[in-house]
Parts: C-alpha cells; structure tokens; sequence
C-alpha cells in the first residue's frame, strides 16, 4: 500500500507540473482529489486492510493528501501570478463603486462656527484656554471670593490636587470667562476677543442641563467703551444668527464680575413675540448674560478702570442650538445617537 500511495504522489505531482491553465488544474484535482479521484479511491480502500497495516498506510495516506493540497494551492496561485502579469484584468473596474461613508459635523461645531464667524465678522479674535483651571481664574479674578455667595451659582469639579493649606485650588472651569483675565493679563487694550469652549459643571442633568456644556464668551476692552458698543454689537450679532429682522430686549441681570449686568432676549421667532410655547408665552427668549466689565476686574489686571473700560458677554452654546434647530432635550448633544447626529449632516458649515 506505501508503495502504491507514493507511485501515485509522484504521478500526480508529474501530472500537475504539465497544467498549463485553471481548467487544467481543475481536472487534475477532479482526477485525484475529487470523490472519484485517485487517490480518494486509494484511501478508502485502507479501511480494507489487515489491522496491523492500517495505521501506518492511513497516516501515509493522509501526508499525501496533504502534500497534493499544498501543492494544488501553490500551483493555483502561480497560474494566477502569470495571468496577471500577461495582462488579464486583475478586477472588473466596470462593477459600481461602493460609496464611502461620509460623517458630518457635529450640531455644537456647527453652532460654535456660525457664532465664532458673526463675531469675527464684527473685529473679533478667536482664543481659548484650559479647561482644567485654577481657583484663581475661574472665581478670585472674577470678583467672586471665597465667601461670595455668588459661588453657590456654579457648582464645581474640583480636582483632587492640594495646596500646602489643604485647599484645593484647581478645578474644571465652570464657565470661560476665566480666559477673561488670562487675556487682559497678557495683552494691552484695545481687545477683543471671543472664547468657546467646553465647561463643567456638577449638577443633576434634564433636558435643560447638563454637566458638560459649551460656552461662547465675548471680552471687548478700549478707551472710552460704553454700554452703547455692548448694545450695538450684541444686537448685531443676534441679527446675524436669527434673520435680520430680530428684535432684541436688555434687562438688568446680577454677574460678579460685570457692573451693570444686562440680560439679553431676542424677540420670540417662532411666534413672532405674541407668546407661544417656546418663548413660555412671554414672547421673548433670552440668549445670553452680559455687561460692562467690573472696575475692580480691570484693577486686578493692571488697567486703570478710569482710562479703560469694557463689556464681556457670555452664551450657552447648546441653548442657542436648542432654539436655532427646535431641540428639545440638551442631553441628546453628548450621548452619541446617531439618529440624532445624522440629522445636521450637510447642514450649512
Ligand atoms: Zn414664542
């Protein structure tokens, strides 16, 4: 039986060496390895043997089974290599493509685009700062002291990290009107800037909060500013976010670190300013807080506050986005739902 199993090894391998093409090939394999090849013949005859012969003709068998496959696999992938190289089409270019799948922005950096080119439009500069900042920036140079009751406002995330007193004075920032001073401490008036970024805060999310959002915050520093350049550019702005026929409403609001604070409300869009559901039938919508930068803010950076004044303004980025696209729920920003996300795709950039 071994000497049958290699006289046909050697047959088949001499058989293969002569096929030229695929269906060469084919054959071949039909005429040895097939279910009436050669050698399936051969090996089905083992189970015929005396017992003492069986094991050693099976393992024979099995290695030129192998061997045969081998080789086949070698042999197949050499006639290939030689019709490529002859010039057959490796693949039909004629079959449609697949389309690529092609993401879209994201709603906030859509929005945050939309402000940051209304405000550059308006002289503007576009900065930003860290997110992980220090006591310092975000409450002290803020005019918001350790025991102001204005730090109940902004629920924190302080890091762990301790000073030599104990204290903990690194946090994630609660709003990014730190980059307030940070700017003023670094430049000379005239300034204006805007900052967007991601801020946190520790609280409870609904559908009107969240703990991680993003805020725009304007900062305009110069000789001679009044509250009529705050008034003129914010209304600006609102106009060139929401249609130029919006109507826009200042009220006086409390912010640390501005004196006087205005809050400010845009003429309701959905109804026109007659009270719907949107506007709480108030018929207005306020977008954001406001005011002229607190003297003792521009001492704490070396500005004379009788040489230099300001306004800052700051804006929840998503509650502009909430109104501007009919959203209903700010958590469905950050949760990752495609359904969601795939509805700005292609919305103007
Ligand atoms: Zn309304």
């Amino acid at each position: 039986m071994l000497e049958r199993l290699e006289e046909l090894r050697a047959r088949a391998i001499a058989e293969m060496e002569a096929a030229g093409d695929k269906a060469a090939l084919e054959s071949w394999r039909l005429a040895y390895l097939g279910r009436k090849g050669a050698l399936t013949i051969l090996l089905r005859s083992i189970g015929a043997l005396p017992p003492e012969e069986r094991r050693a003709a099976g393992a024979a068998g099995n290695q030129v089974k192998t061997d045969l496959e081998t080789a086949l696999e070698r042999k197949r992938a050499a006639l290939e290599a030689a019709a490529r190289s002859t010039g057959e089409p490796p693949l039909d270019i004629t079959l449609p493509g697949r389309a690529p799948t092609l993401g879209g922005l994201h709603p906030t950096t859509l929005m945050l685009r939309q402000i940051c080119r209304a405000f550059t439009a308006l002289g503007f500069q576009v900065v930003e700062g860290p997110e992980v900042e220090w006591d310092y920036y975000n409450f002290e140079a803020l005019n918001i002291p350790k025991d102001h009751p204005a730090r109940d406002m902004w629920s924190t995330f302080w890091m762990d990290f301790q000073n030599k007193a104990g204290e903990r004075p690194m946090l994630l920032r609660t709003h990014t009107s730190p980059m307030q001073i940070r700017v003023m401490e670094r430049a000379r008036p005239p300034i204006r800037v805007v900052i967007p970024g991601r801020c946190y805060r520790y609280e409870a999310t609904d559908a009107t909060h969240e703990s991680i959002f993003f805020q725009v915050e304007g900062l305009a520093v110069d000789q001679g500013i009044t509250m009529a350049d705050l008034k003129g550019t914010l209304y600006e702005f609102a106009r060139r976010l929401f249609g130029p026929e919006r109507r826009v409403r200042f009220r006086c609001d409390y912010f640390p670190f501005v004196e006087p604070g205005v809050e400010m409300a845009i003429d309701c869009f959905a109804c026109g300013g007659s009270g719907c559901r949107l506007c709480s039938g108030s018929g207005w919508i306020e977008i954001m807080g406001a005011g002229m930068v607190h003297p003792k803010v521009l001492e704490r950076v070396g500005y004379d506050p009788q040489v230099y004044t300001g306004f800052a303004f700051g804006l929840g980025l998503e509650r502009i986005a909430m109104l501007q696209w009919g959203i209903n729920d700010i958590r469905l920003f950050y949760s990752n739902d495609l359904r969601f996300l795939k509805q700005f795709k292609g919305v103007g950039q």
